[in-house]
């Protein structure tokens, strides 16, 4: 009886061959782009206190109450597997005195984030997020740096059907006064709202905003706007945020509904959507939050930052992703098919030298005669066969067709030259 086969599991992908490799090349251009705006990388840990994230993301947001995958150590602690990336980066700025290095400290990351979600296309448990954060400074400006990188990041991968929406939430102070205004309006509605709504009125009434239920989403379309609300100040670094992405070409819409799904935002809120991906159309977004640093126990400390995932980049990009080319230059075969006496022993020392002077080698491992062997060598796309017989070495040119016995020294120097 055969064993029953174990699968991965659900909302998780296996990157095969040219997935790998079209992730690969995503970090690739990240790392370049943020090099070039001066951006650190930082890799945190993929588990964390789980409180960071209660603390960090917030109580009543979707991330906390269901979707975190949380678990206790050895020790009966608690631990999360991260759901995102502003927490840990923030934890590990604080953590490691980041404020007193010059300000703006700028930082990126990349890396697998968990949620318990319900999985679907573009919507997975384990996903790949890119992201930055910029700490120190509440300039508009680096309002504006943070959204350009993303467009730019989308711009490069080939991202097709983009659409950025921006908003500004104010500062807590000027939320606070909303929040109360936004919460009269839901009680007087309550009736039309959907439980889960109705349930957050007190902790998290923006989040009603966000609900895919229909009446909810008639009652919202008639709700006060904070963006009608915002301090004089708040509006003045809104219009500033406009003003540069204006100057830089870079196309948006105001989008006054737009509630990002954690709680720690203020001010500036943005989002780029991809119309090619369907019902999951988030590419990345991201917003300031200026509290968050001093709730975490850090500093007073000003910061944005944004994630984008990398598998809708990908869906919504028009690039094909290709395999990494694998091809040896030599591959070394025997000529009895199976390696006899000590044939084993000096293929493997070729194979090693070969490795060691940069010759992509393979040797044949599974008893091929060596018909075969040459065949599948040439499958394979190497241009070069080497041939053990017993003590005998031979050099097989492939595109040639010619074969001549050789020294291991003279087989390398062949190869080596060829390849110039
Ligand atoms: P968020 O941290 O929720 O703002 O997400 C930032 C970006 O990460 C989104 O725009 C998506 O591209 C990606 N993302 C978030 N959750 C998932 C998920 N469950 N599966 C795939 N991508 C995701």
């Amino acid at each position: 009886m055969s064993a029953t086969t174990i699968r991965a599991p659900r909302g998780t992908l296996d990157l095969l061959g040219p997935a790998a490799a079209a992730h690969e090349r995503v970090r690739a251009r990240a790392a370049a782009l943020f090099a070039s705006a001066g951006y650190e990388q930082v890799e945190t840990p993929i588990f964390e206190a789980t409180e960071l994230f209660v603390r960090g993301v917030g109580e009543a947001t979707d991330i906390v109450e269901k979707e975190m995958y949380t678990f206790e150590d050895g020790s009966g602690r608690s631990l999360t597997l991260r759901p995102e990336g502003t927490a840990p980066v923030c934890r590990a700025y604080i953590e490691h005195g980041m404020h007193k290095r010059p300000a703006p400290v700028k930082l990126w990351y990349w890396g697998p984030f968990f949620r318990y979600e319900r999985a679907q296309s573009g919507r997975y448990r384990q996903f790949f997020q890119v992201g930055a954060e910029a700490f120190g400074s509440a300039d508009p400006a680096l309002d504006a740096e943070l959204i350009a990188l993303l467009v730019s990041l989308a711009q490069e991968l080939d991202v097709r059907g983009v659409t950025l929406r921006i908003a500004s939430l104010g500062t807590s102070e000027s939320r606070a006064a909303y929040r109360e205004e936004l919460r009269a309006f839901l009680r007087a509605h309550e009736t039309e709202l959907a439980p889960e709504v109705r349930a957050r009125i007190d902790a998290n009434p923006l989040r009603a905003f966000d609900a895919k239920d229909a009446r909810t989403a008639a009652v919202m379309a008639r709700a006060p706007l904070l963006l009608d609300r915002l301090s004089a100040a708040d509006a003045e670094h809104f219009a500033a945020v406009r003003e540069l992405l204006g100057e830089a070409h870079i196309a948006f819409e105001i989008d006054p509904r737009l509630v990002r799904g954690l709680d720690y935002y203020t001010r500036t809120v943005f989002e780029l959507s991809s119309s090619e991906l369907g019902a999951q159309s988030g590419v990345g977004g991201g917003g300031r939050y200026d509290r968050l640093i001093e709730q975490l126990g850090g500093p007073p400390t000003p910061a944005i930052g944004f994630a984008a995932g990398i598998e809708r980049l990908l869906l919504a990009s028009s690039a094909q992703p290709a395999a990494a080319a694998l091809a040896p230059a030599l591959y070394i075969a025997f000529g009895a098919g199976e390696p006899q006496g000590a044939e084993r022993t000096r293929a493997f020392a070729l194979w090693q030298e070969a490795l060691a002077a940069g010759i992509a080698a393979q040797i044949e491992l599974c008893g091929r005669s060596l018909k075969r062997a040459l065949a599948h060598a040439d499958r394979l796309g190497a241009p070069y066969v080497a041939i053990l017989t017993g003590q005998q070495l031979a050099l097989r040119d492939m595109r040639a067709g010619e074969q001549r016995q050789c020294s291991v020294r003279e087989l390398l120097a062949a190869i080596s030259g060829g390849e110039r």
